[in-house]
């Protein structure tokens, strides 16, 4: 369920690119971009634009790489225009070229490959190692990005999922509760049209509440009372229809409950249910970092940044860290600072110890 797509690797501490950055070296212009996260813009290296600090800026091998990544390219250096140096980054961004323009109808690789002229395989190889993504994958993201544009931008659901090319709500459907981690007709509203259920049980930890709707779990939440977790379900879902009864969810409702539960005792040792959350790319790729760590195991929020690329963002990290919907099913309790103190805990830091020392065995 928490399948990820969007993994771009950018190149990051290498103080090469950021002389090049600080001395405008135009002849390294095609050859990488800096984007700056504070400003979401990306450059090429001798823009005369101000120089931001080293610590906002990332870089990436193409343009499209980092527009992969959100980033906008920069008016004043007009860094799409820049020749590349190099043949793979040419023919990489080709591929990317041939599908953007083709996003209506999704090219396969064989035709990707007969529209440029070199085999499928090469094409794949080369897409993958310069983009870390494939082709594919480079495809669904952008049509994704699309979609969720057109709706933040008040489209309706139908014909933002038109536009975007996807031919029908079915294929639409498939991809969005992976990677939106909601469905398309309650994204955007703050959980409108959402209909929830949930259910509060005792556990080793104190009160527990889990809630679903029919796609999946949408809250696991650790607590003193009853009425200090639901109230922060009703904040967190404010548009959404919440019951406690529903007779449609409720089987499924109990079935996660009970594996919730057994998960406590340390028996099955990870929990895969299938989860209804929203999220942004960056927190999905934090929390599926997190589903990887073993039982009884524990990382630095530092190596969780470090192991999806992006070893600078440990602060953001720990946002992600924070903001989890899922206790326990998405594991951020097993993240701890590098001096091995706890960090923090949304349900408290007392019930984080207490679940690693259980871990631990
Ligand atoms: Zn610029």
């Amino acid at each position: 369920m928490l399948e990820l797509l969007m993994t771009m690797p950018s190149v990051t501490n290498n103080p090469d690119m950021w002389n090049a950055v600080l001395a405008r070296d135009a002849s390294r212009d095609g050859s990488f971009v800096f984007a700056v996260r504070s400003t979401g813009i990306y450059c090429r290296p001798s823009c005369p634009a101000r120089r931001p600090r080293r610590e906002q800026v990332e870089f990436f091998p193409l343009p499209e790489a980092a527009e992969q990544e959100g980033f906008r390219a920069c008016k004043r250096c007009k860094p799409r225009g820049a020749k590349s140096n190099d043949p793979r980054s040419d023919l990489v961004r080709r591929i990317c070229h041939a599908i953007d323009d083709h996003d209506e109808e999704p090219r396969t690789l064989q035709r990707l490959s007969a529209e440029i002229g070199v085999s499928a395989h090469h094409l794949q190889r080369t897409f993958k190692q310069v983009m870390g993504i494939t082709p594919r994958q480079y495809a669904e993201s952008q049509r994704l990005k699309k979609f969720k544009a057109n709706v933040k931008g008040g489209a309706s659901v139908t014909d933002a999922m038109y536009s975007a090319g996807y031919g029908s709500s079915r294929g639409l459907y498939e991809k969005s509760s992976a990677q939106l981690g909601m469905t398309p007709a309650t994204y955007g509203r703050g959980g409108k049209g959402m209909r929830i259920v949930y259910t509060l049980a005792d556990s080793a930890l104190g009160r527990l509440l889990v809630a679903a709707t029919e796609r999946g779990v949408c809250a696991v939440a650790l607590g003193d009372s009853d009425s200090e977790l639901t109230a922060n379900l009703f904040a967190e879902y404010p548009q959404a229809s919440i019951d406690s009864r529903d007779t449609r969810i409720s089987p499924s409702l109990n079935l996660w409950l009970s594996e919730v539960l057994e998960s406590l005792s340390g028996n099955p040792k990870r929990i895969d249910l299938p989860l209804d959350i929203q999220a942004t790319a960056f927190q999905w790729r934090v929390w599926e970092e997190l589903r990887r760590i073993p039982f009884g195991a524990t990382r630095s929020y530092q190596e969780i940044a470090q192991a999806i690329g992006k070893p600078k963002a440990v602060r953001a990290v720990a946002r992600a860290c924070a903001s989890n919907h899922a206790a326990l099913v998405i594991p951020c309790h097993r993240v701890i600072r590098e001096d091995k103190s706890l960090g923090g805990y949304r349900w408290g830091l007392e019930r984080k110890r207490k679940l690693l020392e259980k871990e631990r065995g």
